[in-house]
Formats: structure tokens, sequence, C-alpha cells
């Protein structure tokens, strides 16, 4: 009888791991992982870019910039399908890189060559000893991924990041002039307001004029232009905006400005449109 040992295929994981391509198993039967040179070395020079002082996003520019796969891409292409797809409503060519992609990549553990499941080392594959049944040479030893995991966390710490959120009066309301994607709200620490911006680089595009808006002005302009049309409601919510086809669209300011703007927003860079003149509701 043939000894069946645990590793003698790996049949499972779909060969989806970064910086690994699927490869027929050496026993003749089966699958198990390789590495995959061109994805290895991205991942290395991703990893060389983190330790080098490189924000995320300046990473995933560079990295679309050059036409490096990102690793869905990559494996459609090794697996012989086409790249991109449609995602969050819009079609792909190719998908591209975000510092979003790039945190997960960075942070998977399969960078030592581990199992994952779920973003962790599936602790069940071990060997006697104890240490984690690898599926492939590792991209990093333990010590180093370790390392980069610690520079990532005292990066995350450090910066100050806005905290965006969808969850705002004006989501799906306001628009960026320069990009047409939509604008989201952070809250500025220590102010009762925040502000209303382009996260084109989010989506890992690239706007050709950012915008930014104070929320309180970019609201206080929407709800007296909706007001002028719409009949007053008590208290006007998102939904009430999104059913209007209420839409405003905030082109970038210029830099500096003058102290007029201290007061409120320079409204020649706000377009308001309402798609249909609401219906008028019976009271109560
Ligand atoms: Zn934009």
């Amino acid at each position: 009888m043939v000894p069946r040992g645990p590793r003698r295929a790996i049949r499972g994981t779909h060969g989806r791991v970064v910086g690994y391509r699927k490869a027929p198993h050496p026993s003749g039967s089966g699958w198990c992982l390789t590495p995959d040179p061109e994805s290895t070395t991205v991942v290395r020079t991703i990893v060389e870019e983190v330790h080098a002082g490189l924000s995320l996003i300046a990473i995933a520019r560079k990295l679309n910039e050059t036409g490096a796969l990102v690793p869905r891409d990559r494996h459609a292409q090794l697996q012989g399908r086409p790249l991109g797809g449609r995602r969050h409503g819009r079609d792909f060519e190719r998908f591209r890189w975000t510092s979003g992609t790039l945190s997960k990549v960075l942070r998977s553990p399969s960078l030592m060559g581990h199992r994952v499941h779920q973003r962790q080392t599936v602790q069940t594959v071990h060997d006697a000893t104890g240490a984690p049944v690898l599926i492939g040479p590792p991209l990093l030893t333990e010590s180093a991924f370790h390392l980069l995991q610690a520079v990532l966390l005292a990066r995350s710490n450090g910066t100050r990041r806005k905290r965006w959120t969808a969850n705002a009066l004006l989501t799906g309301v306001a628009h960026c002039a320069g990009c047409k994607g939509r604008m989201y709200f952070a809250l500025r620490k220590g102010y009762p307001y925040g502000d209303y911006g382009c996260r084109a680089t989010a989506r890992g595009d690239v706007c050709p004029a950012p915008s930014s808006v104070r929320s309180d002005w970019l609201e206080e302009y929407v709800l007296s232009h909706y007001h002028q049309t719409a009949p007053a409601e008590a208290e006007v919510t998102r939904e009430a905006l999104l059913r209007d086809g209420v839409r405003v669209t905030v082109a970038k300011g210029r830099k500096g400005g003058d102290a007029k703007r201290m007061t409120g927003p320079d409204t020649s860079r706000l377009a308001f449109t309402m798609q249909a003149p609401p219906a008028v509701r019976p009271e109560n």
C-alpha cells in the first residue's frame, strides 16, 4: 500500500497563494504549490519599498504604473483566464493595486510559506515538532515577516489617518468633479465638523483634481438648495436626498485663498442638481 502523507497533494487551495503557483505534484498525483518567480519578485520589491519608507499608496501607484499584476489577475493569467472583471459595479480590464490590496498581501502568513485560511495560519497543519507544515519555500523568514508586521503596525499607529466613513448625510450625493467619484466624509479631530473628500486613491484610481470641502459648508449649501424646491421636512435624511436625485459636484479649490474662505465655501466650486422635483407629500 502506498503511504499517503499529509502533503501528498494540495487540492483545496485553488492555488491562489501570493507568490506561489500551482504545479503538478512531483509524485505525479495531484498538485502542489511552487514559487512563482514573477510574483515573488513583485512581493520582494514591495517589502523592500516598505522598509525604505514608502507609503502603501505610493507603492500601489508605482505598481500600477509598471503594470505589475495584482495577485488575483496573476492567478487568472496563470490559469489562462481573462484578467480583470466586475467590481463595485464597474468593469476593469485589470484590477488595480490599492493600499488595501498591499495591506492584505503584506499581512498574509503565506509569505512565510504557511497555509492560510481566512488570513490566519491554519493551526492544524503542523509537523511532529509543532512547526507549521509549509506549502512551499517561504518568501520571507519568520523573523523577516514579524519585522515587517512591526513596521506596518508602527506606521498605522504613527500616522493620524483620517477615518473615512460611508455613513454621512451626503454619501452618494456628493461627487468629485475631478474623477466623478463619490466623496466620503471624515471627521476632523477636535472639530465639530469634518470634510468630504475624493477617495480615488482608495479605489486605485488617480484623480486629476481631487477635491475636498468642509462638511458643514457642503451640507448647508445642499440643504439650502434642497429646501428651495423640496417641501420642508423636519429632518432631511440621506434617503430623502437620494430619493429626490439630489447631487452636488465639488471642484478642487485653489490653494491658499483669501479671508472670505474662512466664512464659507467658494460656491463657484459647487454645482447642485436635482433630477426629479419631489412629489408633494401629504402633511402627516
Ligand atoms: Zn476625484
